[in-house]
């Protein structure tokens, strides 16, 4: 937590995106245990990429909850598949979120 209070990582889009993946791997290691201090990251996270007009990368931005910002565990979500389309139900604020799949 610490570490990223400390690094001035702002300044350039690369640093922001960088600093984006950073931020969401480690809210992935807390998700379970700590999903509180995971929504923290996910918020900062967000809170860079609409800043610095800096993107999500696709990956990273399916695995929480766009509406409450819920990191997505096995047990605050579901995926469904049906008709060409992924669908997540966030548990935590009962959204969905549709993304379609070859
Ligand atoms: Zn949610």
């Amino acid at each position: 937590m610490a570490k990223y209070h400390k690094k001035k990582k702002e300044g350039t889009k690369e640093n922001a995106r960088q600093h984006i993946i950073e931020l969401l791997e480690e809210a992935g290691k807390v998700a379970v245990a700590k999903p509180e201090l995971a929504k923290r990251y996910v918020f900062m996270a967000r809170k860079i990429s609409s800043r610095l007009k800096v993107s999500i990368p696709d990956n990273l931005k399916r695995r929480f909850c766009k509406a409450c910002g819920a990191y997505f565990t096995s047990k605050n979500s579901r995926i469904r598949l049906n008709k060409g389309k992924k669908t997540y139900y966030c548990l935590v604020c009962q959204s969905l979120k549709r993304v379609p799949y070859k």
